[in-house]
């Protein structure tokens, strides 16, 4: 590991000023990710400006929706009673995800920016565009099961590895940060992460230096009919190979509104936009939730060894909306 300085802050703007003063400082919360990305030789920053300490913990309620602090804990956050009472998408998400342990110690705002889990990013000895820029994509000939079908590009076929995002993604979440300039703006949960096109090294629309203070869920009716379903290798403690936050807003038989979001299917995520589409004003049918997973999984393209991920793409959609439907219920 490289030396670096260490700077504590102690209010929001002073951690952006030590921030934005040297241009290969980087934040640290919860260090779940970065201090194993430091370890293996992935992220070498010259400061790390140590915001864990920052009252930026806070959850609330207001007329327009629930607040989570940027420094409030996973666990805290899947727990909390107005949560789990008004965004169980969002409990079972976080829940889906990590470990008990670790979900103690990550952060909210931690977790939108944690990195993605290839393989050949962590392994210095490949080459990796979203690691070095212009080195090339071990993964793209190399071993890519656990890859993206939509959205990728020849620079990069990497998955974002967060469930608490495909639940934000599905809930239409904003996201507070405060810049440089001493103002705060507001990134709608879409525009957060990017697609990799030819800058796969950029994982998010943040400017150096931007702290994420907040993270806002507007209000909605779909507390009532919602579900996360994560696919995975192994029981817990592992990343999703395809993941679906599926939740519907049902009123006399219809479907008024449905949300339908993935994980592990692309480099940010997934809004299942076609499938939306395809279920509003529809019975909330098997038939019609297998419909909508076909409409959304027609553009998949998978790579040489995740082809089984668009069948499985399909399953998952179709099986997350029929549990919605039955009140968030296996
Ligand atoms: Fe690197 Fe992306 Fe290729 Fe993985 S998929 S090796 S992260 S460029």
């Amino acid at each position: 590991m490289n030396p670096f300085k260490y700077t504590r802050a102690t209010e929001p703007a002073t951690a952006v000023r030590a921030a934005v003063a040297n241009g290969r400082s980087m934040y640290i919360a919860g260090g779940t990710n970065i201090l194993d990305l430091m370890r293996e030789g992935v992220e070498s920053p010259t400061e790390l400006v140590d915001v864990h300490g920052l009252a930026l913990t806070q959850i609330k309620s207001t007329a327009v929706g629930i607040f989570l602090g940027a420094l409030t804990k996973n666990s805290d956050t899947a727990n909390h009673p107005l949560v789990r009472q008004d965004y169980p998408l969002l409990t079972q998400a976080i829940l889906a995800g990590a470990s008990p342990q670790i979900r103690n110690m990550a952060t909210n705002g931690g977790n939108l920016l944690q990195r993605t889990r290839c393989p050949y990013f962590y392994d210095i000895s490949q080459p990796c565009n979203k690691r070095e820029p212009g080195t090339g994509c071990g993964a793209i000939e190399g071993i890519n099961r656990n890859h993206a079908i939509f959205g990728w590009s020849e620079s990069c076929v990497a998955v974002h590895p967060s469930d608490m995002c495909v639940a934000l993604t599905a809930l239409d979440a904003k996201v507070h940060v405060q810049g440089s300039n001493g103002k705060d703006r507001i990134l709608p949960f879409g525009d957060f992460h990017r697609l990799p096109g030819s800058t796969p090294e950029k994982d998010t629309n943040l400017q150096h230096g931007e702290l994420i203070t907040s993270i806002e869920i507007p209000k909605n009716n779909f507390a009532a009919s919602s579900y996360y379903l994560k696919v995975r290798d192994r029981a817990s403690y592992a990343f999703a190979l395809v993941s679906v936050a599926a939740a519907l807003d049902i009123a006399n038989g219809r479907i008024k509104e449905a949300r339908v979001a993935m994980g592990g299917v692309a480099h940010k995520p997934w809004r299942a936009t076609a499938a939306e589409k395809a279920l509003v004003g529809k019975a909330p049918t098997e038939a019609n939730f297998r419909a909508a997973a076909d409409a959304e999984m027609k553009d998949a393209k998978p790579l040489k060894h995740n082809a089984f991920k668009v069948d499985l793409g399909k399953r998952a959609i179709a099986l997350a909306l029929k549990r919605a439907a039955n009140g968030g219920r296996a």
